[in-house]
C-alpha cells in the first residue's frame, strides 16, 4: 500500500499542507484539480521524483510514470524503445494490437506523427508491469479514439493494479473513475467512489531495468555518433600529419647535410689589406675558379674547397649539380679560371656524388692539392698559382657552424669593406625570407585546424551530455537507480574515451612513421589528443556528478 502522512510541500507558495491519504487497492483513481493546483507535484513525490518539505511518504510498490511528453529515444527504433528491459513476448501481442503499433516496430521516432510517439511511450510504460501506474494527463493529446483504447488499457490493468490518473477531463473521468480525488485548500478530498469490490494492492515479481540493459541502451544511442567522431578525429590526425610533413619538407633544414658547413669565407675586395688578413687569422686562400664546362657548356656553379679529397684533379659534387650538369662518378669535368682576359680549364674526374640537404649546385675540389698542381703550372712570367692567388679575393677558413657568429663579428669589427659569410647559412637565411608568408600560413592552419577539433570535441560532448541528460531522466523515471545509470556512463562512455585514446596513438605512431615526423610534430599532435581526452573525460565527469533526481520531470516534462 502506499501511504501519505501529514505531508507539505511548497515552492514559493503552498502546494499541500497536512496532507494525508493512502491507497490500499487495485483501481483506477482520478486526481482533478485546477490547473497548478498541485497535481504533477502529487505524482512526481510519489514518484519520488521531487522533495517534500514535511510528512512521510511510504511506498513498497513498484512503479512506472506516464509523462504528458512521451520522451522516445531517436536513435532506436519503435521496437527498441520499447523493449527496454526484456525480449518480445507473444502476450505482448494484443497490447501492441491495441495501440496500432504493431506496424511501427522498425520505425525511427523521428517517423511517427505525435498520437503515434505518445502510443509507443505508453507502450513502453505498461510493458513494465510494475505494480503502480502513475499517468500525468495521458490523454491530453491524443484523438478521442485513442484516448478511448489508451483508457479502456488502463482501466483493464487497473483490475489487479493501482493505477493513478491526474486528468481535468470530465467526460473521461465520469466514465473510467472507480474513485475520484480533488486537490482542494492544499488537500486531496475524495468525490467520488464507485463502491467497487477493489482488490488489494499485493506485490508481485517484477524485473525492471538493470545495468545490462542500461550498458546496451547507452551503447545502442551512441555508436553511430561515436564511430563519426572518431573517423573525423582520426582524419585529423592522418591530415594534421601530413600537414606536418609537408611543413617539415619545405621548411624545415635544421639538420641540414652540407658538405662545408664549417667553414667561413672572407671575402675582401681590396687586395691591400689581404695580406694582412692572411697573416692575422688562419685563413687561406681559394682558387678563384669561375665556371664549370661539361661538353662545352658552361655552367655557373658554387665551387668550393674540401679537405681531403684524394687526388688534385677528383671533384666531389652533390646530387643537385650531378642532376643538373647530368654527370655521374668518372665524368670529366673542367674548372673554369681567367687567365689573361681568356678562360682556361682544368680537366678534373667526378669521383663521388653526395646527397646534400639543400638547393644548391655544389662542387668541391681538394685546396692544397689544387694550389699545389697550379704551382706546376708555368707561365710566361711566372707560376700559375701566383697568377690565380693575386686575383684570389675569397679566404676560407675552418670555423664550426656554431662559432660562425663570433667569427664573423671578430673579421667585421676590422674593417667594414670586408664580409664574411657562410654557405649553409646564407642559403637558410634566403630561404628563411622566401618562406616566411608560406610558413605563416601553415602555422595559422595547423592552429586554426586544432582550434576547430578541440571546439568539436567540446561541442560533440556537450550535446552528448544533453542527450544522455534525457536518457538518464527516462531511465530514472523507470525505476533504475542513479547508482547503476553512473556505473553504467562510466563503463560504456570511459570504454568510448579509453579507445579513442589508443586509436589516437595508433594514428600518431602510424603518422609518425609513414611520415618521418620531427619530435616537435609529435608532441604537437600527443598534446592534441591529451587535450582531446581531457575535455572529453572532464565533460564525462561533469555529466556524472550532475545526474539530479529532481530534475527528471523538468527535463521530461519539457521534452
Ligand atoms: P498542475 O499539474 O496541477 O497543473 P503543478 O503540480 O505542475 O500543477 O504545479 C503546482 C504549482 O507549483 C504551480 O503553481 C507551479 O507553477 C508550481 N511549480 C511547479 N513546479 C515548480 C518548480 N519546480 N519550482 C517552482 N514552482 C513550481
Ligand atoms: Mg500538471
Amino acid at each position: 500500500m502506499i501511504m501519505i502522512k501529514n505531508l507539505f510541500k511548497s515552492y514559493d507558495k503552498v502546494i499541500f499542507a497536512d496532507l494525508s491519504v493512502s491507497f490500499e487497492n487495485c483501481g483506477l483513481y482520478v486526481i482533478k484539480g485546477e490547473s497548478g493546483s498541485g497535481k504533477s507535484t502529487f505524482l512526481n513525490m510519489l514518484a519520488g521524483f521531487e522533495t517534500y518539505d514535511k510528512g512521510v511518504i511510504e511506498n513498497d510498490h513498484t512503479q512506472i510514470m506516464i509523462f504528458q511528453s512521451y520522451e522516445l529515444i531517436e536513435e532506436l527504433t519503435v521496437e527498441k524503445n520499447i523493449y527496454l528491459y526484456r525480449k518480445p513476448r507473444s502476450k505482448d501481442k494484443t497490447l501492441l494490437q491495441k495501440l496500432g503499433l504493431e506496424p511501427l516496430l522498425k520505425h525511427y521516432p523521428k517517423e511517427l506523427s505525435g498520437g503515434q510517439k505518445q502510443r509507443a511511450g505508453i507502450a513502453r510504460s505498461l510493458l513494465f508491469e510494475t505494480e503502480v501506474i502513475l499517468c500525468d494527463e495521458p490523454t491530453e493529446s491524443l484523438d478521442i479514439n485513442n484516448k478511448k483504447v489508451v483508457m479502456d488499457i488502463l482501466k483493464e490493468l487497473s483490475e489487479d493494479r493501482l493505477v493513478i490518473v491526474v486528468s481535468h477531463d470530465e467526460e473521461l473521468i465520469k466514465e473510467y473513475a472507480d474513485v475520484v480525488y480533488e486537490i482542494k485548500d492544499h488537500g486531496l478530498n475524495i468525490i467520488y467512489n464507485a463502491q467497487k469490490d477493489f482488490k488489494p494492492l499485493e506485490k508481485k515479481e517484477y524485473r525492471g531495468l538493470d545495468k545490462g540493459n542500461v550498458d546496451k541502451i547507452l551503447k545502442d544511442t551512441s555508436r553511430f555518433r561515436n564511430i563519426l567522431f572518431i573517423v573525423i578525429f582520426m582524419i585529423f590526425v592522418g591530415f594534421m600529419g601530413g600537414l606536418f610533413k609537408v611543413y617539415d619538407d619545405l621548411f624545415v633544414k635544421d639538420d641540414m647535410y652540407f658538405l662545408n658547413a664549417d667553414k667561413a669565407y672572407v671575402k675582401i675586395d681590396d687586395s691591400d689589406v689581404k695580406e694582412y688578413y692572411l697573416e692575422s687569422f688562419d685563413l687561406k686562400e681559394i682558387v678563384p675558379f669561375v665556371s664549370v664546362m661539361v661538353n662545352d657548356q658552361n655552367y655557373r656553379l658554387n665551387i668550393y674547397p674540401l679537405d681531403d679529397i684524394a687526388e688534385a684533379k677528383d671533384v666531389i659534387i652533390n646530387q643537385n649539380a650531378a642532376d643538373k650538369l647530368n654527370l655521374k662518378v668518372g665524368d670529366e669535368i673542367a674548372l673554369m679560371y681567367e687567365y689573361l682576359t681568356k678562360m682556361q680549364g682544368i680537366d678534373c674526374r667526378v669521383i663521388k656524388i653526395v646527397k646534400e640537404e639543400t638547393s644548391l649546385n655544389n662542387i668541391y675540389y681538394d685546396l692544397d692539392k689544387m694550389w699545389e698542381y697550379f704551382e706546376g703550372v708555368k707561365t710566361e712570367y711566372t707560376s700559375m698559382a701566383e697568377h690565380l692567388r693575386r686575383h684570389a679575393d675569397t679566404l676560407e677558413a675552418d670555423v664550426a657552424l656554431k662559432d660562425f657568429g663570433s667569427f664573423k663579428k671578430q673579421i667585421e669589427e676590422q674593417d667594414d669593406e670586408v664580409s664574411v659569410y657562410n654557405v649553409l647559412l646564407e642559403e637558410k637565411d634566403s630561404l628563411a625570407k622566401e618562406s616566411e608568408v608560406y610558413k605563416l600560413v601553415f602555422d595559422i592552419a595547423r592552429i586554426v585546424l586544432t582550434a576547430m577539433v578541440l571546439i568539436y570535441a567540446f561541442v560533440f560532448k556537450d550535446r552528448e551530455n544533453k542527450r544522455l541528460k534525457r536518457i538518464a531522466a527516462l531511465l530514472l523515471s523507470f525505476g533504475i537507480t542513479k547508482g547503476v545509470f553512473k556505473r553504467s556512463c562510466l563503463t560504456i562512455k570511459g570504454f568510448e574515451i579509453v579507445a579513442l585514446g589508443f586509436l589516437s596513438l595508433a594514428m600518431i605512431g602510424a603518422s609518425y612513421l609513414l611520415f618521418d615526423l620531427r619530435n616537435s610534430d609529435l608532441l604537437w599532435l600527443l598534446a592534441v589528443v591529451i587535450v582531446v581526452l581531457l575535455i572529453e573525460s572532464l565533460m564525462l565527469w561533469r555529466f556524472i556528478k550532475d545526474i539530479k533526481n529532481d530534475e527528471i520531470n523538468t527535463i521530461l516534462k519539457n521534452g
